[in-house]
């Protein structure tokens, strides 16, 4: 059974997955290696290679688990967390911890083994938005749990070890890290000034356009104020809202163009680097409406500077490239 346990200087909870030892080429070579076509158990076909689906987009009508699907989820073969059992909350001295209940996923984005979400079509890729809420929706019925965190991982060095494009969710009892601190930062501004920390961002930005990237009726692509990556890539929705999976059908139609053209902006601009992409949303089982003042939104961080053992072990960030300057490279890109 998977741990949770909590650092007691930071309040930072870490999963404890010895689980996950088992899987082949592990820590033992750090090379990453990539699964290619040839064992691809995402590929049309080999279903059987993966746990039964728990979501399926079909055109044709087949059966659960046929061949013939468009957008497929299953339970991750590996998973760092498990779906059945109690949290059995409890203290080890002045510890913290509970087992490591929860859910991971993979939302396998389409059929054709050689596509990227930046090659995909918007269409498709509204597509996965939109398994990606049902997963949500579904998800966050379950009391025990706190989070969903909604990612994935493009290219061999930002850790993903399929080629063949897909997405991740973890379904966590916990608030990650990053969660709480932006939470906390946006609770701070909404105190001091009664608006929105995103809202600002989003308006102070549209107004002066120098880190702009792209805009369209519902979505913001900008470069933010203070970025810890070289083209480090925000899309926030124009109208408040803090939770990704209540955005209306539209909203996710205008997140899958500005998606698509930003990651080929990033992919011509920077010859397709490795990213990670993470959707910011609002935890759920909230009953005080504490985080209503968060919003909603989308992180791109390509891997490209080769500093990250600096900020592994501090914690703080030297970035090479200014916001400004990743802005006009992106924005010269032509489509
Ligand atoms: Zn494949
Ligand atoms: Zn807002
Ligand atoms: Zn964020």
């Amino acid at each position: 059974m998977p741990e949770l346990r909590k650092d007691p200087v930071t309040g930072r909870w870490v999963i404890i997955s010895t689980e996950r030892r088992k899987r082949p080429n592990d820590f033992r070579f750090e090379r990453p290696s990539i699964i290619g076509r040839e064992e691809c158990p995402f590929c049309p076909g080999q279903e059987a290679l993966t746990p039964p689906e728990v979501l399926a987009y079909r055109q044709n009508g087949g059966g659960a688990n046929s061949s013939d699907w468009v957008v497929r989820v299953v339970p991750n073969k590996f998973p760092a967390l498990q779906v059945e059992g109690g949290l059995d909350r409890e203290g080890d001295g002045m510890f913290d911890r509970m087992n490591g209940i929860g859910a991971h996923e993979v939302i396998i984005e389409t059929p054709d083994h050689d596509k990227t979400f930046a090659s995909m079509s918007e269409p498709e890729i509204e597509r996965v938005l939109s398994a990606y809420r049902e997963r949500l929706l579904d998800l966050k019925q379950d009391r025990r749990l706190r989070y969903i965190l909604v990612f994935k991982n493009q290219g061999a060095t930002a850790g993903a070890t399929l080629e063949h494009a897909h997405s991740q969710l973890i379904a966590l009892p916990v608030v990650p890290d990053f969660v709480r601190e932006e939470i906390e930062g946006a609770r701070r501004h909404f105190e001091a000034k009664e608006r929105c920390v995103f809202c600002d961002i989003v308006r102070q930005e549209m107004a002066s356009g120098t880190r702009v990237i792209q805009e369209n009726a519902d979505i913001v692509a900008l470069a933010p104020y203070a970025p810890r990556f070289p083209f480090e890539t925000w899309l926030l929705p124009r109208r408040h809202a803090s939770r990704f999976e209540d955005a209306p059908r539209h909203e996710y139609e205008s997140l899958a163009r500005l998606l698509k053209s930003v990651l080929v902006r990033i992919d011509r601009a920077l010859e397709s680097p490795a990213y990670n992409l993470i959707v910011h949303s609002a935890p759920f089982n909230d009953a005080n409406h504490t985080t209503d003042h968060y919003h909603w939104h989308v992180e791109i961080l390509p891997k490209l500077a080769r500093t990250a053992g600096f900020e592994w072990g501090t914690g703080f960030y030297i970035n090479p490239t200014s916001p400004e300057e990743a802005t006009r490279v992106l924005k010269a890109v032509k489509l």
